[in-house]
């Protein structure tokens, strides 16, 4: 295993001259490796899985700190749990399951130039947005699941 040679995260904290703990590695590479968007007990899973010593409480630390060192970018998909991606990557938007909880990044040209269009409109030059749209599969025949009930939310 490659694992003695620094995550990309934890080149970034470096850079910014963190000190970087064992544990705080293992966070760091988690973090970098997942391809997904992850709230910290998933990553607490995969943490543990490389060093067991590595507590919820320390995963909850960590991601503070590198979100507050603007390594990390706090995601809200609305169920209440905090999901991460590493900041500063391509700019994407974000498509919700809200069944299944799966998440799909998506740009898409018109959508960024409709919100340059909005921001010009009301006297601003844009600086950044958060899209989130969130849906249900349309191969999704709701009756096949006797449990769904009509009261929407
Ligand atoms: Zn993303």
């Amino acid at each position: 295993m490659g694992s003695d040679q620094p995550s990309r995260i934890e080149e970034l904290c470096q850079e910014q001259g963190m000190k970087m703990t064992g544990q705080r590695r293992v966070i760091a590479r988690v973090l970098s490796e997942a391809t997904d968007h992850p709230d910290v007990e998933e990553l607490h899973r995969r943490a543990v899985a490389e060093d067991p010593h590595i507590s919820i409480a320390t995963v909850y630390r960590t991601v503070r700190l590198f979100e507050e060192a603007g390594i990390l970018e706090r995601l809200d998909f609305g169920d209440g749990r905090a999901r991460y991606e590493e900041a500063g990557g391509d700019h994407h938007d974000h498509l919700i399951d809200i069944n299944s909880g799966k998440v799909i990044e998506f740009h898409n040209a018109a959508i960024e130039a409709l919100q340059e269009k909005i921001a010009t409109e009301f006297g601003y030059r844009l600086v950044g947005h958060k899209l989130e749209l969130y849906g249900v599969p349309l191969d999704q025949d709701l009756d096949d699941d006797p449990g769904a009930d009509a009261d929407g939310d």
